[in-house]
């Protein structure tokens, strides 16, 4: 039977967000329950994560938290505080950006030289020489797989950024499990096949939520990190209208193949962003390799109203435009015969920056519109949420003076009023590169 409980914050979502949510607001002392309608935590879009580390942001705030974020990746198991399992792993290997041709690196390069990212500028034979598994020929501009002109010729040759310390998660959802269990170890609930269907209000105040078994929370905060279904959560509270920027679910499709001989992980791998033929790849431990795509301009924009009316498996279509295009810079990339790979949704802003804010309703909190490429984030998001629930529910108005979150690794300060709600635009990308 429902029984109702009190608790000091509830977070909607068991993701990685909400779960490094639920463990810096309860190892800080206050008592949480994590709610996720889903039946494992860490299943929703986080479980399809391609789990990319890399630092390439527009907004220099992006790249101090992608930046604090991997120190935290490389000291998982300290950052957890506690671990009774398998934990996931930080496979270091290594970015490579190739751009786009007329790219102005100049921006991305002064935030790396301001925050202190290591990178290096490859020219097309120096990659050649440190990657001999690619093609470095110029393909632009992405082509569908269909498209006549797919094959046609190189016309130039790509050069490269290059930064040491990118690589990926090997895997997304046991990242979510380990904060989540280090959350419960530290005496958060979580309650799972739960579904929050209101989240009462008592005038400007949030009063706590109800699930769908008619059980009542009640807090004086909860966080919205409810993924690809943010903005269902935030039309129940009523905020809708005080956001000028929003979200929206996107399907996104990656594909799945062998890891090309030369190219895998410990042989010769690296992350592989390509901007030049539209996707981004990387190896998997056990021998797979993942692409997913760039949002290049002749790739469809599959926008979901309801991500969960949506098919979860790879389209072939897509699969053949991803594999096809990895295999012109991997030439030893074998196709394979059938479709093979996931499908999911990010939760994406106008300017593909994320949103970590609070609203007008008095306790009401968000961390969404993630858009794609926030995984990597999720250590420094636990602190972000934190730092400025401590100083909201102090008394500090955030949107007039932005809280300033430090960084312990870094020594950087990152400012919150790039993650605004209300904010300009942050970034033109348009894209999953944020
Ligand atoms: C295909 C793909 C590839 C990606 N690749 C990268 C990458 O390489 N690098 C990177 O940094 N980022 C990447 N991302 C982005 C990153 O994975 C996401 O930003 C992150 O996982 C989002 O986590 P989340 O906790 O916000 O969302 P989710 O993991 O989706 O969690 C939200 C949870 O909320 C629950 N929920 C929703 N509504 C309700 C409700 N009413 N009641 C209860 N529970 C509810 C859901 O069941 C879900 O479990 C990728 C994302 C996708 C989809």
């Amino acid at each position: 039977m429902a029984r109702d409980v009190e608790v000091d914050a509830v977070v909607i979502g068991a993701g990685v967000m909400g779960s490094a949510i639920a463990l810096e607001l309860q190892r800080s002392g206050r008592r949480v329950v994590a709610v996720d309608k889903g039946e494992a935590v860490g299943g929703g879009s986080t479980s399809a994560s391609s789990a990319v580390i890399r630092f390439t942001y527009s907004t220099v705030d992006g790249v101090i938290a992608a930046w604090e974020a991997m120190h935290r990746w490389v000291l998982w198991a300290d950052y957890l505080g506690f671990t009774d399992g398998p934990v996931c792993q930080f496979h270091r290997i290594g970015k490579l950006h190739l751009p786009e041709p007329g790219y102005d690196a100049a921006p991305v390069l002064s935030h790396f030289d301001a925050v202190g990212v290591p990178y290096e500028m490859l020219d097309s034979a120096e990659l050649a020489r440190l990657y001999p598994a690619l093609d470095t020929g110029c393909f632009h501009p992405p082509r569908l797989a269909d498209d006549p002109q797919f094959f046609d010729p190189a016309h130039g040759e790509v050069e490269a950024l290059y930064m040491p310390d990118g690589g990926f998660i090997d895997d997304p959802q046991l990242a979510a499990t380990n904060l989540m269990d280090a959350a419960r170890h530290h005496g958060a609930e979580v309650r799972l096949r739960r579904r929050v269907v209101e989240v009462t209000r008592s005038d400007d105040q949030v009063g706590g939520v109800v699930l769908d078994d008619g059980t009542s929370i009640t807090a004086p905060v909860v966080v919205n990190a409810a993924g690809p279904w943010s903005s269902q959560i935030n039309a129940l509270a009523g905020v809708l209208d005080d956001m000028q920027i929003t979200t929206r679910a996107l399907r996104q499709d990656v594909a799945a193949a062998e890891a090309p001989a030369g190219f895998g992980v410990g042989d010769g791998g690296a992350v592989v962003g390509d901007m030049d033929l539209g996707t981004y790849s990387r190896p998997q431990p056990g021998g797979s390799y993942l692409i997913g795509g760039v949002e290049a301009p002749c790739d469809p924009m599959n926008w979901s109203e309801d991500p969960d009316a949506d098919q979860v498996t790879s389209t072939a279509e897509m699969f053949e435009t991803l594999v096809y295009r990895a295999a012109r810079r991997i030439p030893a990339l074998e196709v394979p015969l059938r479709p093979m790979g996931v499908a999911s949704h990010y939760d994406v802003t106008e300017d593909w920056t994320p949103i970590y804010d609070r609203t007008r309703l008095k306790g009401y909190y968000l961390a969404i519109g993630t858009s794609g490429n926030q995984f990597k984030n999720a250590p420094v998001v636990g602190q972000i949420l934190h730092d400025l629930i401590a100083a909201c529910e102090a008394g500090h108005d955030h949107d007039v003076e932005p809280v300033q979150v430090q960084c312990h690794h870094t020594g950087q300060t990152l400012n919150l009023g790039t993650f605004s709600r209300n904010r300009r635009p942050a970034s033109t990308s348009g894209t999953v590169m944020g």
